[in-house]
């Protein structure tokens, strides 16, 4: 350990710009386990290490870096395993500059670990050597019903099912996995490992319901009767609008709009949704990770050309800084410091979208700057599409009605410890804490679990 005088930190490789245009494969290959050792072996182990802390799951990140360091691939494997329900995909997600890798004790210096893709070579390389995460025998005589099969779902199901404790999951689409089967986009996560997680949840027992609604397939009142406790992971999906003149314009989409049409076509589903931007001037209205994921989505599909708007500067973006690498790198060109005035129709179809220059003066509470407005700038960007990326609010089904949850003013679950204000309903992620990462979701999902054994055991 220690030797990160000795080795300097690694990115994991990408595959060749004009190759990944081509399809929806992952952009990073995965460390060979010589790189994966070495970039390992530049821990320094802290005392009190900071990466611990930056990580939402609280990983034990340094303890499973040395076991990689030292071959120790199983207990790494159990280690990593043990606090996160699905590192492999975390791995490959998370905006570690932001979190682990951004509070690495090496990061001002020599050079954070690159955690991330430490975690994602153990656990694939645990996996190809036919290591599996570990489930207990359903004996425990309890039942919990998991609504939503995203990130917060999946998780609250992994924690329910290590303590014996049958699970049902309940999910609209027809596929499990929500934001990470239709959201994230392959290029990011292949969705083979999303099925891999869901599958061996299904081994050790869970029941999955597809197509299925609560309060249309599944009654509100089956659903209170039949379990012993209730999680609702049911995200926010909900996307929001600039709330502009012409926003309604038929070719003005919701990002979540396209990046689903594309997910399902990619999966072989036909679908009316798919959104054609071929040889189209597409712009994306957001400076986050959907709007990167709406980017780098448009020009994979033959937009003639991609501009991102966003309205604070390059330093201030809230997203992932490589996700904005690989954007410029795939040929994306950002416009900084501008804001979305109108949409300029030609009938029902937008032709360009008006905007404002804008300027940042003194950090908000959430220590980014306020924008403010030039008055008198405005000037128009043509486009044949307009995406808008800007953020999502929960959706609040009227199934929460009939199950007495309280909902609070932005329609986010209220909550006591992740229980609500029916006792036996317990709720977290996206749609309790409002639109936030997939790890924030896992962590909601596990402690969630955490506090229905104790409630229910
Ligand atoms: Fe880093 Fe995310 Fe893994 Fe935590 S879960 S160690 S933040 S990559």
């Amino acid at each position: 350990m220690l030797n990160f005088t000795k080795f300097e930190r690694i990115n994991p490789e990408k595959r060749d710009v004009l190759q990944r245009l081509k399809d929806y494969g992952e952009v990073y290959q995965i460390f060979g386990k010589h790189r994966a050792r070495e970039q390992a072996d530049r821990c320094m182990q802290c005392g009190d290490p900071y990466c611990h802390t930056g990580c939402p799951l609280h990983n034990f990140i340094p303890a499973w870096l040395k076991q990689t360091a030292e071959k120790n691939m199983d207990l790494a494997f159990a280690l990593s395993n043990e606090t996160s329900p699905f590192p492999e995909i975390l791995g490959r997600i998370c905006p570690q500059d932001k979190l682990c890798e951004g509070a690495c004790s090496l990061n001002t210096g020599h050079g954070a670990i690159s955690i991330g893709a430490i975690e994602t070579h153990l656990n694939e390389r645990a996996f190809e050597n036919g290591l599996k995460p570990k489930f207990a025998p359903l004996t425990s005589g309890k039942k919990v019903a998991v609504v939503g099969s995203g990130p917060s779902g999946i998780s609250a199901a992994t924690f329910l099912l290590r303590r014996g404790i049958e699970v049902e999951m309940f999910e609209r689409e027809d596929r499990a996995g929500g934001l990470l089967m239709y959201g994230i986009p392959g290029f990011k996560l292949d969705k083979t490992t999303v099925d891999r997680r869901i599958n061996w949840l299904l081994e050790a027992g869970m029941k999955l319901h597809l197509n299925c609604e609560i309060g249309k397939d599944k009654s509100v009142e089956s659903l209170e009767k039949e379990f012993d406790a209730i999680y609702l992971g049911i995200g926010a999906k909900e996307g929001r609008l600039p709330k502009i003149q012409g926003e309604d314009a038929s070719n003005a989409y919701l990002a979540m709009q396209f990046l689903t049409g594309i997910q399902k076509r990619n999966l072989g589903k036909k679908n009316s949704d798919f959104i054609d931007v071929k040889n189209k001037r597409v712009v994306v209205i957001g400076g986050g990770d959907t709007a990167m994921d709406c980017v780098r989505s448009s020009v994979r599909e033959g937009a003639s050309t991609v501009k991102c708007l966003y309205r604070r500067d390059e330093a201030n973006m809230p997203g992932s800084k490589k996700e904005v690498v690989n954007s410029k790198e795939e040929g994306v060109e950002f416009i900084f410091n501008v804001s979305p005035n109108k949409i300029i129709k030609e009938g029902d179809k937008a032709v360009g979208i008006e905007l404002l220059e804008t300027t940042l003066s003194q950090a908000d509470e959430s220590g980014r700057q306020r924008v403010k407005i030039i008055e008198g700038s405005e000037f128009v960007e043509e486009a044949d599409v307009i995406i808008f990326a800007l953020g999502f609010s929960p959706e609040a089904p009227k199934f929460l009605t009939q199950l007495n949850v309280e909902l609070n003013s932005w329609g986010g679950i209220v909550t006591n410890n992740y229980q609500t204000s029916n006792k036996k309903v317990y709720a977290g992620g996206d749609c309790q804490r409002g639109a936030h990462l997939a790890v924030t979701a896992a962590v909601d999902g596990r402690e969630a679990a955490k506090e229905i054994i104790k409630v229910i055991s």
